[in-house]
């Protein structure tokens, strides 16, 4: 199966890196070199924040219904093109093919209600003290935007970020994931054929932390936008605060499942198990630290065991596999460092636990029972297909437990009385809950979390809020 090579897009034009220097590309079904990614040098990044200036200078003069006809074109193009991106999105990052394009849909779906709030982002009219004097409020758009996207939804991390900045008339310079940079690539080729304006989309590739540092430390650029990890994204938003930049954070969680002994087990088990081992479990929001009631802990876990017992893990683009490789073979060390951690601090193996195989970064479906407080796994993220189980006896205790880490991300509940739901509702200090359903994570929906897991929304009207800036604007007249 063929797979491009990936260039810089600079001004319109797809370039090689000034010093021609480039990066490996390698698929985690097999471990072998598929491709290269142009790597930028400083010259790159100048010749890419040049072009995103002159890009808003354009863009920022294109009226919403303008915007919006481009945006809905990009949608219907990238739409058309789906199977042909869906496998090289597979090859590079190793989901299955149909997560891959599902999360091509997916992507479709957010530029075109983007797109629709693009011609609705009103101002207001505030009512004046004096009849001769109108005062307004305009919304403008903040300026050129740093984004920096990761490698675990390559297309649809991009598309939350470049969707609000087209729609609210931004340039935007995009650091996509060097280790799947080719579908980032076809997805911008989209808005290129579209007619998107030379300049207004930059996308490149290189260090990470140079480049991070560069752009966001430079004049031009007036507003960052992450997607990673906490550690990194507090690095960012301190620089960009040193700047004075507006910043959005979609960081780390280690989101909940409280399981509550009246729950609707088919569901309960149908629905995590396949959140839990989607995309390998490298997904922000994936559900990571279970909590079922008591009276019910036993069966649910013996359910979800073999449901986890019953995936098949292969290569993604063999058509019956339901689980691919993990990205990239740190997340298989780490997912060995906790699966031994918790098992050396008194937790039970009930499924998976290894490595599969020597070629590919394949680790097994894994679910671990009484998992201490202790453990590391009950604390870190593990960002892979391992679920940690606890159980409890009331809902106020577990509140606290699923309360105790810094992170607030995403987090589920199955339960089928109102009186629980409302009280976790109001209680879990999260920026998402999902009562009785895994998450669906609609564009319209606001997206973020609070605490550790960031700042800011990548959903509903608040993400296109944040790459607006008011002007208030009084108007006397004599
Ligand atoms: P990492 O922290 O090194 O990198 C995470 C992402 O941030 C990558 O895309 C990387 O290119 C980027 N990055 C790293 N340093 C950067 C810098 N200084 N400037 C700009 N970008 C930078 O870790 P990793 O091994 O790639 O991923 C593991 C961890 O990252 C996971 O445990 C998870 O917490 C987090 N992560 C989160 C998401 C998410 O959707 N929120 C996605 C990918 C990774």
């Amino acid at each position: 199966m063929s797979y491009p090579d990936t260039h810089l897009l600079i001004n319109g034009q797809w370039l090689n890196a000034r010093d021609g220097k480039t990066l490996a590309v390698v698929n985690p079904a097999n471990g072998l070199e598929i491709g290269r990614v142009a790597h930028a040098g400083r010259s790159d990044l100048d010749n890419a924040l040049l072009a995103s200036q002159s890009g808003f200078e354009v863009w920022s003069q294109f009226t919403a219904i303008e915007r919006s006809k481009l945006m809905r074109k990009a949608a219907s193009l990238l739409r058309e093109r789906v199977d042909f991106i869906a496998p090289i999105l597979t090859q590079e990052q190793g989901k299955p093919l149909a997560e891959a394009i599902a999360e091509l849909m997916a992507a479709v779906d957010v530029i075109e209600w983007m797109a629709d709030e693009s011609i609705r982002l009103y101002g207001r009219i505030i009512p004046s003290r004096n009849l001769s004097v109108r005062q307004m409020v305009i919304k403008e758009p903040v300026g050129p935007v740093a984004a920096f996207t990761p490698w675990n939804f390559p297309v649809i991390q991009i598309v939350r970020k470049l969707s609000a900045a087209l729609a609210t008339g931004c340039s935007i310079v995009i650091k996509g994931p060097e280790e799947a940079p080719a579908s980032p690539a076809a997805l911008v080729q989209t808005f290129i054929d579209a007619g998107i304006p030379n300049g207004v989309i930059g996308l490149i590739y290189g260090n990470p932390s140079e480049i991070s540092s560069y752009l966001i430390s430079h004049p031009i650029i007036r507003k960052v936008t992450f997607t990673g990890s906490t550690v990194v994204g507090k690095q960012l938003a301190a620089l960009a605060g040193s700047h004075m930049k507006r910043v959005t954070m979609e960081l780390g969680g280690h989101a909940p499942v409280i399981v509550c002994d009246d729950a609707d087990m088919e569901t309960a088990v149908k629905a995590m198990v396949a959140a839990k081992y989607r995309n390998a479990g490298q997904v922000c929001i994936s559900p990571s630290r279970f909590y079922v009631q008591k009276k019910i802990a036993d069966r649910y876990l013996s359910e979800f065991t073999q449901a986890a017992l019953d995936i098949k893990v292969g290569d993604g683009l063999m058509g019956d596999t339901k689980m691919g490789p993990l990205a990239n073979p740190r997340r298989l060390e780490a997912m060995e460092v906790l699966v031994n951690d918790a098992l050396a601090t008194g937790a039970n193996l009930l499924a998976g636990g290894s490595r599969i195989g020597e070629k590919g970064n394949y680790f097994q479906p894994t679910v671990i029972a009484n998992a201490g407080v202790k453990a590391r796994l009950m604390n870190e993220e593990p960002f892979g297909p391992v679920a940690a189980f606890q159980t409890f006896e009331k809902l106020d205790d577990v509140i606290r437990e699923a309360n105790r880490l810094p992170f607030g991300l995403s987090s589920y509940a199955f339960t089928s009385t109102l009186k629980n739901a409302h009280q976790l509702a109001q209680n879990l200090k999260v920026g998402m809950l999902w009562v009785n359903q895994a998450a669906a994570a609609f564009p319209e929906i606001p997206f973020g979390g609070v605490n550790d897991s960031g700042y800011g929304s990548e959903g509903g009207f608040e993400a296109l809020e944040a790459y607006l800036v008011n002007k208030s604007v009084s108007i006397a007249n004599i």
